[in-house]
């Protein structure tokens, strides 16, 4: 859902994990999947994959990102030092950008 708040974490974003295995870990996201309300973090909630032998790789096992639920994310504010909850506003100049509830610091550039 577009309106909803949680939505607002958008890729290359950094972090941080607020719930489940990985929780206090950071990482930029990769991927958000909208339709599943979950996102891709990188080297958080790494699986285990067995590839098999092909003519073009060895197989064997390779580490990969999962996704986890957007609902265990947040923005991580450098300003603040942890994770916080997006705001918005509008710049003189019409432009829209998301804010730190926390510090009030403007998040986009
Ligand atoms: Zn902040």
């Amino acid at each position: 859902m577009a309106t909803n708040i949680k939505s607002r974490i958008r890729r290359d974003d950094e972090v941080v994990v607020i719930a489940g295995r990985d929780k206090g870990a950071r990482g930029k996201v990769i991927r958000i999947i909208s339709a599943d309300n979950r996102v891709l973090v990188s080297k958080i909630n790494m699986i285990k994959r067995h590839t098999r032998q092909t003519p073009n790789s060895a197989g064997g096992i390779i580490e990969k990102e999962a996704p986890i639920a957007i609902s265990n994310v947040q923005f991580y504010c450098s300003n603040c030092d942890g994770g916080v909850r997006l705001g918005a506003k509008q710049l003189e100049d019409g432009r829209k950008v998301r804010t730190c509830r926390k510090c009030g610091e403007v998040l986009d550039r």
